[in-house]
């Protein structure tokens, strides 16, 4: 007799990560030997900084290899809390902070903290792929908001308004956003910030890219722009794309000082501390130089600017100015009902695979981010890299 161990309904319906679906795909075309150029996962090219390395060897050599309190080191914590108000004048305590295995765990711990059987959660798209999956997890109903290439990919306060209903608990904004490097004004969060008081909701605000900024761009931390609005807002960050420290696992929140509790709590019976050896290197990464940082910067900047020209030149792609992170979301549409060998192309996720196989480019359906007709193409690879991949994206378009 075959028996089968069946599938909990909670995670039947789960989408796998469509970003790592891809990553795994390059990786598995390139171990059998053939040179993929891969702008599939969105992850820095550089290695860790030397100092944040040395750290964490140091931390092993000097014992902190055992569990630490669940919530993180209390000198991590501090030492974030500095960063946050050095940089944006922000006032958070200690217990005030969660520590985390990654930003997209400190979300997990939001999520599953603050919501409720049929809470909505607002989340305009495009969007990065683990929000609305999360969000299900969790229980709650994603209720995705569309928005436009035409408006740079940016929700209205107006379309705010109308998405929110009496089961509105939170809002989700990623700004400067993945997938579209797109960022909000100023002015456009304010706009925004009136209306999640009007609404009385709370928001989660990932601010995970707010030192991958380009030109006359400027990053505002959501909860500075109104007064009262720190006590409605979550935000997340950590140091996998500002410090190139994918690997480590390494997020955080900043919250309401009874969210913290509870999600701290809630780590300690999931997962425990993040990795001891990484919170010793974070803590290097944020009160060390940050140098490394402008450096990269530097390299991502030349690389926008190279993308962004190689995008316009070729015929019918087209992305909005990306003013921050390091992705690209260009439009396909153009391209789409066009055969290629045997295959028509009639979606993104087609093209991607297609492009993937004939022309071994690793990038990712628009589909996944909620938004057919569109493909994205992270830029934090080298300009070589780029520059194969661009040839080979024109030559298969044409
Ligand atoms: N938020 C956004 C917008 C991201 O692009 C990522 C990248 N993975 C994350 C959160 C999670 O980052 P990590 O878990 O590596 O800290
Ligand atoms: N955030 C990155 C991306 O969008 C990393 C992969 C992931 O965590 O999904 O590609």
């Amino acid at each position: 007799m075959s028996v089968e161990i069946s599938i909990s309904k909670l995670v039947q319906g789960l989408e796998p990560s469509a970003t790592l679906a891809m990553s795994a795909k390059a990786k598995e075309i390139k171990s059998s030997g053939k040179t993929v150029y891969d702008l599939s996962v969105g992850e820095p090219d550089f290695i860790t900084p030397q100092h944040i390395c040395d750290a964490g060897t140091a931390a092993m050599k000097a014992g902190y290899t055992k569990y630490t309190i669940a919530s993180g080191i209390p000198e991590l914590k501090k030492a974030i809390a500095e960063k946050y108000k050095a940089d944006y004048g922000l006032d958070y305590n200690t217990n005030q902070i969660v520590i985390s295995n990654g930003a997209k765990h400190s979300i997990h711990n939001v999520f599953f903290t603050t919501i409720d059987p049929n809470d909505e959660v607002i989340i305009p798209a495009p969007y990065w792929v683990s929000y609305a999956e999360i969000v299900k997890l969790s229980g709650g109903i994603p209720v995705i908001v569309q928005t436009k290439e035409s408006d740079n990919f940016k929700m209205s306060p107006a379309q705010l308004e109308q998405a929110i209903t009496p089961k509105t608990k939170m809002l989700l904004l990623c700004s400067p956003s993945n997938p579209t490097g797109v960022m909000y004004s100023r002015l456009e969060l304010e706009q925004i910030a009136d209306v999640v008081i009007k609404k009385n909701i709370f928001v989660l605000a990932d601010e995970i890219y707010d030192k991958l900024i380009y030109g006359d761009n400027k990053f505002v931390s959501f909860p500075t722009i109104r007064d009262g609005l720190q006590e409605r807002t979550i935000v997340v960050n950590g140091v996998s794309k500002t410090y190139a420290m994918t690997g480590w696992r390494v997020g955080w929140t900043f919250s309401p000082v009874n969210v913290a509790k509870k999600m701290g709590e809630l780590q300690s019976q999931e997962t425990s501390n993040p990795c001891s050896i990484s919170q010793y290197a974070a803590l290097a990464a944020i009160t060390g130089s940050q140098d490394c940082v402008t450096e990269m910067l530097n390299a991502f900047k030349q690389r926008r600017d190279y993308v962004a020209k190689r995008i316009a030149e070729i015929d019918g792609l087209s992305c909005p100015e990306m003013g921050g992170a390091f992705y690209a979301f260009f439009n396909i549409k153009k391209h789409l009902g066009k055969k290629i060998g045997n295959s028509t192309i009639n979606n993104s996720e087609q093209f991607c695979l297609e492009l993937l196989t004939q022309k071994q480019v690793a990038t990712v359906m628009g589909s996944s981010f909620g938004c057919e007709g569109y493909v994205r193409a992270s830029f934090a690879a080298s300009i070589d890299v780029l520059k194969n991949a661009y040839d080979r994206i024109a030559d298969f378009v044409s």
